[in-house]
């Protein structure tokens, strides 16, 4: 990715700064040059220096905007190389075991060189392997609350002397309901001198809690959360009545040039009984949910990434984080409950300038959802009908000046937690 190019994902501001410039140790910089960055994005530019300063952070930057890298590679240049013997120092926790099985790959990219030892602890999977991995000794812990707090209570894992506490995508663990999991692994992580790197896009009152009482004097960083989606992305709505969704939607499939598409569904039970009758209907798909077996949705992803499947139907557990390349359409069956949910999900197509499609299929029962959406996005969503498909009822096209959302302004000076910025 280009950091200076705004289609390419978040990178929206330049900062003309090197990474050596940011403090980095010469073994973290080849791991840097040799994962072909050039140069570092505006988190990176501000989170890497107050890390390496040892404060703790507050950033609110999205995935895409090299997150992952603004954490890992100053933890790695602190952590040094690997300690035989010792407890792990570093935890990064996350909300879904594929953003975690993301995270550590970046830490073993990273950290190539520099002999540190991670590991990836999730649930779905068996305790006996991830034990074995445990024992051996990792210097950095990358793991899912459930799971991690599993092994902290069967001795396991010893969460004293961590140093370095990522809570990454803090909102979105909050909204899958794992608040009381990760203030019981804060409490565990009991080394004074531990620094606390929180991220999330959003900070509501529990996080606010969260942080007065976990982070010590932080720094906050808030990158200009892109609300807008990506200019590449052509984005549609198609009214339809709520007995019609699934007809429209294969109409729809059948009017797109598909290499790979995501569709996402607001609940599990629908994710299944769409990818079900769309299998019934011979096409090439697989459901992607949290209820799923780690291992059916690690398949399901890998044959996706591959080609061999072409349609994911998923909830929203992949409309975030997952670098899933090249998807050439999202089809929201649904309209999402939250409006950062919209940007998210049609941003998993037309990443890094690749033309996308993405289409809204909307119920009448959702149109204030919509509203919602074009409000937060700042722009209104053109309305379709889609040609030669027979709707029972007439749908209701809202013309394009009926959609008139209000403005709302954000710069990338503006602190979303309406705070003090350094
Ligand atoms: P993230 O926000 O952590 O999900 O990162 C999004 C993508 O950006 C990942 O594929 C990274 O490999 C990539 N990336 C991270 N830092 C940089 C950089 N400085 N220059 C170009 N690409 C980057």
């Amino acid at each position: 990715m280009d950091p200076g190019d705004e289609k390419a994902g978040h990178f929206n501001t330049l900062i003309y700064m090197t990474f050596k410039e940011l403090g980095l140790g010469p073994t973290i910089l080849s791991a840097i040059e040799a994962s072909g960055y050039t140069q570092p994005t505006p988190i990176q530019a501000q989170a890497i220096p107050e890390i390496l300063a040892g404060r703790d952070i507050i950033g609110s930057a999205q995935t895409g905007t090299g997150k992952t890298a603004a954490f890992a590679l100053p933890a790695l240049h602190i952590l040094g190389g690997h300690k035989k013997g010792a407890p792990p120092r570093c935890l990064a926790l996350g909300p879904t075991r594929e953003l975690a099985a993301q995270v550590q790959g970046q830490f073993e990219k990273y950290g190539e060189q520099t002999k540190l030892k991670t590991t990836l602890v999730h649930g779905g999977v068996s305790y006996g392997p991830q034990r074995d991995a445990l024992e051996k000794g990792a210097d950095v812990v990358v793991a899912t609350p459930g799971r991690l707090l599993d092994h902290v209570e069967q001795g396991s894992i010893d969460l004293s002397s961590i140093e370095l506490l990522i809570l990454d995508e803090v909102d979105r663990m909050l909204d899958m309901g794992f608040i009381d999991d990760v203030k019981r692994i804060i409490k565990h992580c009991r080394n004074p001198k531990r620094q606390t790197l929180l991220f999330s896009a959003t900070v509501s009152e529990d996080i606010k809690r969260l942080i007065a009482r976990s982070l010590k004097d932080p720094v906050e960083i808030a990158i200009a959360i892109k609300i807008t989606p990506a200019e590449t992305v052509k984005h549609e709505v198609y009214p339809v009545g709520a007995m019609q969704k699934f007809d429209l939607l294969i109409a729809l499939i059948e009017s797109m040039d598909i290499d790979s598409m995501i569709i996402f569904c607001r609940m599990k039970v629908g994710a299944d009984r769409i990818a079900r009758w769309l299998s019934e209907r011979d096409y090439n798909c697989a459901a992607m949910h949290s209820n799923l077996q780690q291992k059916a949705r690690t398949k399901a992803l890998e044959q996706f990434k591959s080609g061999e499947i072409k349609i994911l139907v998923a909830t929203d557990i992949a409309s975030r984080g997952l670098d899933i390349a090249n998807v050439t359409h999202v089809i929201n069956y649904d309209v999402p409950e939250h409006c950062e949910d919209y940007v998210h999900r049609i941003g998993r197509t037309g990443r890094a300038q690749r033309e996308g499609d993405a289409a809204t299929i909307l119920a009448p029962d959702e149109t204030a959802k919509i509203d919602a959406i074009e409000k937060f996005i700042d722009q209104p969503i053109p309305q379709r009908k889609l040609e030669g498909f027979n709707y029972f009822h007439e749908p209701q096209i809202r013309d394009a000046e009926q959609a008139a959302p209000k403005r709302r302004r954000r710069n990338s000076s503006t602190s979303k937690f309406g705070r003090r910025r350094r």
